[in-house]
């Protein structure tokens, strides 16, 4: 019995069956490397669902969360601690003036921003969100009635009222499902989950004025899309289109449980003693991490590397493409990137894992590519001949 065949086994008997997951138990990791823990190296190019954004254990990252686990790991959020004032700075700085909430996930990051939407619509009596088909926006009760995707809901019912969904990348569609009890609209700059579905500026700038002409909070749900890699710090700044409010979470801790909601001025202060709360959110320990993302991201360039070698990516996988009749279509976004396939991407995902490379597959026929924006060229060519050497199977 390998050493992964015992951990499968003690899932087996003690882990909810929750997750599909692939008989692959991971031991360590450095940078854009992974181990098992039967001593196999993997090239990983979907580091923990793009939570690994600056790849596995950063030595800043890691040297920041060591040094205050020494220190505080956790205070009540009635008290103050440094880490956590100089985290929100950092995200304000980055993105545009006003406050942070912090929470411990993608999904409490959105439940934040959709109380804070509710709460600011009440006295007015508006609490319709409209949010998109094929979107993604986390498990909790609310927020898999906010996803649109009915196979999250099933067997969920009754789910809460008020979330209307319309197509992604429709201004038609969105200017008739306002009624005057609309509050909020909700989107990711970038669908990710949906199948890296990348909207056009016009669309994006026509969604502002909308919301501003009839004071709707427009809500941008950058928990994948945030910390650099769509080539920018935040998705938003590709379009030239500020949110009143973004939810921040996967790579923003480097490893750690984080969710931000960031309110623009008008909305920060919606939110009052008694109306939100996190117990765990905005620890020290997980800020020194956020803050150490941060500083890595520009210490090292990061957001410039991203760009260009997204770009090479991308151009090598053009190649691909022309060699491989079954590439349909290649979407990009900086290190954002999509294939889209005309066959069932799932034989390709663990062909990869065979050979060393992990990847996603999304909507079945998309493969996710999202490695740590500090990939290499090298490190891309190796993924890239992984990738020819599996194709060339088919
Ligand atoms: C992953 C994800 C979420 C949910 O985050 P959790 O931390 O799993 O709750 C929400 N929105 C988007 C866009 C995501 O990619």
């Amino acid at each position: 019995m390998s050493k992964t065949d015992k951990v499968v086994s003690l899932y087996d008997n003690y882990i909810m069956k929750t997750y599909k997951r692939v008989p692959l138990c991971l031991e360590k990791a450095k940078g854009v490397k992974v181990w098992d823990i039967d001593g196999k190296e993997y090239l990983d190019f979907f580091p923990g669902w793009a939570v690994s954004g600056i790849g596995h254990c950063h030595p800043m990252v890691s040297d920041a969360v060591s040094k205050q686990a020494k220190k505080l790991m956790h205070v009540s959020n009635n008290y103050y601690s440094e880490a956590q004032a100089q985290l929100a700075e950092a995200i304000i700085k980055n993105s545009f003036p006003g406050k942070v909430f912090f929470a411990n996930s993608g999904a409490e990051a959105n439940e934040a921003a959709v109380k804070l939407a509710r709460l600011y619509g009440h006295d007015k009596g508006r609490f319709e969100m409209i949010t998109m088909t094929k979107s993604f926006h986390g498990r909790t009760l609310a927020m898999i009635t906010a996803t649109g995707q009915d196979k999250v809901k099933h067997g969920f019912e009754p789910l809460p009222v008020g979330f209307i969904h319309v197509p992604y990348r429709d201004i038609e569609a969105v200017k008739a499902a306002i009624t005057d009890k609309t509050i909020a609209i909700m989107l990711e700059p970038v669908q990710c989950e949906g199948g890296i579905n990348i909207p056009s500026v016009e669309y994006m700038k026509a969604l502002r004025s909308i919301c501003d002409e009839k004071d709707i909070v427009l809500i941008f749900d950058e928990v994948q899309t945030g910390m650099g890699r769509s080539g920018k710090i935040f998705a938003f700044k590709n379009f030239g289109v500020v949110p009143d409010v973004m939810t921040l979470a996967k790579a923003l801790g480097g490893g750690l449980p984080i969710g931000a909601c960031v309110a623009r001025e008008k909305f920060q202060d919606v939110l009052t003693p008694g109306t939100h709360a996190s117990t765990f959110g905005g620890s020290p320990i997980v800020c020194a991490a956020g803050l150490a993302v941060f500083a890595a991201i520009k210490k090292e360039k990061m957001i410039a590397n991203a760009n260009s070698m997204g770009a090479y990516l991308k151009k090598k996988l053009e190649v691909l493409k022309a060699k491989y009749n079954f590439i349909k279509e290649i979407r990009t976004m900086a290190l954002i990137i999509g294939v889209e396939l005309n066959i069932k991407g799932d034989s390709i995902y663990s062909e990869c894992l065979k050979e060393g490379l992990l990847i996603n597959c999304t909507q079945d026929t998309i493969l996710r590519i999202m490695p740590p924006i500090n990939v290499t060229r090298k490190e891309i060519d190796k993924a890239i001949s992984i990738l020819d050497k599996v194709f060339s199977k088919i």
